[in-house]
Order: C-alpha cells, then sequence, then structure tokens
C-alpha cells in the first residue's frame, strides 16, 4: 500500500513566521508532527512519502504513485485544504482525513471518502482493521483519549528537516483549565495525559542522531498541566539530556500564566533549556478574564508575572483578545496597548474573539443567536465568526489601531529594549553558523538599508546592545527579524 500524507499551507499568520524564515532560508516554522506520526503508526510493509505544502508543491507524479492520500489540517488551513481535496477528488484519488479542521467540521467535505477523527492512536486501528477486512467505513470517530504511553515515535525520515525552522515534539496533550473560548480540553480532555520521559528522550536522541541542532517546539497545550509529573519526571530527564548534548537545543512550548507563581518550577524549565514559552494572557480587563472563565489570569498582576518570567530567561510571547462582551470600547484597546508595551511582550498576538466551534463561547453565542458562521481559525486577519456586543466595526477598528500601534518600528524596537534589559544571558546556546552570520547581514541589507521603516531604529539597537548587553546580540537581530514578520503581517490584514 502506498500511502501519500498531505499537509496544507497555512496562510501569512503570525505563527506561520513567513517573513522572518526568509532571513534563515528555511521554508516552514513547524514540521507536521501529526502526520509523521500518524505515518509511524502505519503497518510496517506499507509505504509512505510526505508533501508538506507549505515546503514543496505537490506534483502529478506524487498522485500517480498513492493508492490512499492522507490529510491532516487545522482550522486555519481550511483554504489549502479544500483546494487540496478539490485536486485529488479530480484525480480519483481515496482521501483520508483527520486532525482537528476535520473532527469538528467533517461535514463540510463531502469530497473526503474516509474521515479518522479525535485521537489517531484510537481510530486509525479501527480504520486499518476495516481496510484490511474489505469493510471500510465513511467516519471513524471516538469519544476516548489514547494512552500516551503507547504513542509512537513520529517518522522524522519523512520529512527534509533542512526545510524547517524548528522541530516539534509532544509530551502532553489536555488541559486542566476551562477557557470558553478554547477547544483544546473538547479535543483532548481536561485531564493531561503524558508520555514518560523515556519516551520524550528516545524522540530527542533520534532527532540529535539525524543531525538536528536547531530549536524544539515542545508542541503541549499547556506544558504545566501535570505539574507533579513534570517536575519528577520529565524536567529531570531534560536537564539531564541538555548536559549531554552540552546546552546546544533550545526549547520553547505554551505554557499558562500561573507558572510565575512557582518559582521551582520556572528554575527547572530554564535549566532544562527552554528559552520561550507562549502564554494566552488575553485580557488586563479582569470583567472580560471573569466571563470567559480564564480563571488562572484572574486576581494577578499579569505584568508581574511576565517580568518575573523573562527576567528568569523565559522570552514570553503574549496571546492577547479583543472583543470580550465586558470590553469598554472607549479604553480597551489603550489598556491593551500599555500593558504590553509596558511588560516588554515582543511579540504580542492579539486577535478578535471568536468562537471555535462546540466551545462553550460557541454554544452560548449560538443560543444568544450571535454566530455568524465558521472561524477563519486564522487569530490576526481581523475576523471573527461572533457578533461582538460592542459593533464589529468597532471592534474592527479597535483591533487595527492595536496592532498598528504595537508593530510600528518604534514601538516595536522600544519593547525590544525593555526586552532586553531584563533578560539574562541564555542558558542555551546555539553555534554562530554560516546560516546565522548570513541571516545577520541579510537583516542589516533588509531592515537596515533596503526597508522604508524602521532603518534608524534598527540600527540604534543594535549600537545599544552591543555597548549595554553584547550577549545578547543575536537575540537582538532575531527580534528585529521577528518584528519584521509580525510587521508585515500587520500591513497585510490591516488597511
Ligand atoms: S489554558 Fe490554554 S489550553 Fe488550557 S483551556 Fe485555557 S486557552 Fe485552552
Amino acid at each position: 500500500m502506498k500511502i501519500l500524507l498531505v499537509y496544507p499551507e497555512y496562510p501569512d499568520t503570525f505563527w506561520s513566521f513567513k517573513y522572518a524564515l526568509r532571513f534563515i532560508r528555511k521554508r516552514a516554522a513547524f514540521p507536521p508532527l501529526g502526520l509523521i506520526t500518524v505515518a509511524a503508526m502505519l503497518p510496517a510493509d506499507w509505504q509512505a512519502r510526505l508533501v508538506d505544502l507549505n515546503v514543496e508543491p505537490l506534483t502529478d507524479d506524487d498522485l500517480n504513485w498513492a493508492d490512499y492520500v492522507f490529510i491532516s489540517a487545522m482550522a486555519v488551513q481550511r483554504t489549502s485544504a479544500e483546494r487540496l481535496i478539490a485536486r485529488c477528488s479530480s484525480a480519483g484519488k481515496k482521501i483520508v482525513a483527520g486532525g482537528p479542521l476535520f473532527t469538528v467540521d467533517h461535514e463540510a467535505f463531502a469530497a473526503v471518502d474516509h474521515f479518522v477523527l479525535n485521537e489517531a492512536e484510537i481510530t486509525l486501528p479501527l480504520f486499518l482493521a476495516d481496510l484490511a477486512q474489505g469493510r471500510l467505513k465513511r467516519l471513524y470517530a471516538s469519544s476516548e483519549f489514547s494512552d500516551m504511553e503507547q504513542a509512537a515515535i513520529p517518522r522524522w525520515d519523512l520529512l527534509d528537516m533542512e526545510a524547517y525552522a524548528s522541530m516539534s515534539v509532544q509530551w502532553s496533550r489536555g488541559c486542566p483549565f476551562q477557557c470558553e473560548f478554547c477547544d483544546v480540553t473538547r479535543l483532548f480532555g481536561h485531564s493531561p495525559r503524558v508520555k514518560t520521559a523515556r519516551q520524550v528522550i528516545a524522540e530527542l536522541d533520534q532527532l540529535w542522531a539525524a543531525g538536528w541542532r536547531g530549536k524544539v517546539f515542545f508542541v503541549d497545550d499547556n506544558l504545566i498541566g501535570d505539574k507533579k509529573r513534570l517536575k519528577a519526571e520529565l524536567l529531570p530527564a531534560l536537564i539531564a539530556w541538555q548536559k549531554k548534548v552540552n546546552y546546544r537545543a533550545p526549547f520553547f512550548t505554551q505554557v499558562s500564566i500561573n507558572l510565575a507563581q512557582d518559582n521551582e518550577l520556572v528554575s527547572l524549565i530554564v535549566e532544562a533549556g527552554f528559552d520561550s514559552v507562549f502564554i494566552g494572557i488575553e485580557t488586563p480587563n479582569q470583567a472580560a478574564l471573569s466571563d470567559c472563565r480564564k480563571t488562572q489570569n484572574m486576581g494577578r498582576n499579569l505584568a508581574t508575572d511576565v517580568e518575573t518570567l523573562q527576567r528568569a530567561g523565559l522570552l514570553v510571547m503574549g496571546g492577547f483578545i479583543v472583543g470580550f462582551d465586558p470590553d469598554d470600547p472607549a479604553t480597551i484597546f489603550n489598556r491593551q496597548i500599555v500593558f504590553v508595551m509596558r511588560s516588554g511582550i515582543t511579540m504580542a498576538m492579539v486577535g478578535m474573539l471568536s468562537a471555535p466551534y462546540g466551545t462553550k463561547l460557541w454554544q452560548r453565542l449560538k443560543l444568544a443567536n450571535r454566530l455568524t458562521g465558521q472561524m477563519s481559525g486564522d487569530n490576526v486577519d481581523g475576523s471573527t465568526n461572533i457578533v461582538p456586543l460592542m459593533g464589529f466595526k468597532v471592534l474592527r477598528d479597535g483591533y487595527g489601531f492595536v496592532m498598528k500601534y504595537l508593530y510600528s518600528p518604534p514601538n516595536y524596537y522600544r519593547r525590544v529594549r525593555t526586552f532586553l534589559r531584563e533578560f539574562p544571558t541564555p542558558k542555551v546556546s546555539q553555534p554562530i553558523n554560516c546560516q546565522r552570520v548570513l541571516a545577520f547581514f541579510r537583516a542589516c541589507w533588509h531592515l537596515g538599508l533596503a526597508e522604508s521603516g524602521g532603518r534608524r531604529q534598527f540600527w540604534a539597537l543594535l549600537a545599544w546592545v552591543l555597548f549595554c548587553r553584547p550577549r545578547l546580540f543575536p537575540l537582538a537581530v532575531e527580534s528585529a527579524i521577528n518584528g519584521y514578520h509580525f510587521r508585515k503581517v500587520t500591513e497585510l490584514h490591516i488597511k
């Protein structure tokens, strides 16, 4: 059996890092971890080939070779997935689809032959058994959650690793919190399930043996969902592994803000080689936090939390949302700006409140007749599928104002300095190689000479960091490059 695994393209979002990748000559930020894990679960005598449309085009030869085309996608990849399905369908190929996009909305994809939904560890064996018996059903779904200790090691060999800026591993699934707008708990449950530390180390060892020497993204939706096992099992193992490889593989992940109240955990995470974390901060508006049940963010000084983490050596990427029902349109946009500017969060991913299918927010707004359709999945495209209380135009204009303000070169570079002033020398360092030197010269040319905006601030940042924080020079260059990406995405979406 020949299985072609195809990963649809991402649009230009914050998370695509498309405009930053050009500086390091990479084609995608993250590999399709789900598909290469599915590939590892196929029978050993089957052949598998991977085409990531973010990296390379799909050829007719690929399609002609395949017996089945397996597609996995998230909501943000919907447009590309629809085009891909149409092409496979007109080529007469059997299509098997899974992943979050199809799990929540399979009914919208009439041309797909078979759906393998929810967690593939549960549903793929059912599909494979029926295939062997010649009695395939159209839909394989399950409300059970898989045992992560039985998870397969992804087929890294299917990837062209050179094309990616980072590799991905996963330790846990599920999150103990109940944020109203989030579909993680619906998809993966409230009780975090984890792999053994031995499994994770085996994955890292395989990556290292395959020659990978770059960043590793722990894709867990909330790495600190099971603090006890994190402290007792995973982090000690990661610390030992980092020592073995001389602290050469920076890790980054996603956590909830309550990390900041556990000093021991913060120290262990930094010691284990994590240098940045994405956190859903959402809003400084307490009433809005209460409204969306973001209880872990309530009653805290969020700015102090960010400062604590950044001072400890964790760059904080912040997720922010505008358009909650209790948001006062006269003040919320300025409050968000003031918070982000003061806390020195360079990468602030601000979006308009949207309701993923099936979430508690989606159910509440459906009852109130305040849904307008499917959400785009792109949290920065200035669209929403809800009817905001403040009115769409007010929200959209306010959102545009926030984005333009935060990513105007003077304001962005000011935040970079705020951040670098308090950030310690990173524990993990990547060697200065040819690729990084070339990226630096490209940044000098592009951001310092060719771009119309931000040239002066770029050179001023480099001069300042050389003088005041010379060991953070690589991080300053990386921040300038990331800022360019965020600025470009903002210009694309906010006219
Ligand atoms: S903490 Fe993050 S992953 Fe957990 S429910 Fe809230 S938004 Fe979702």
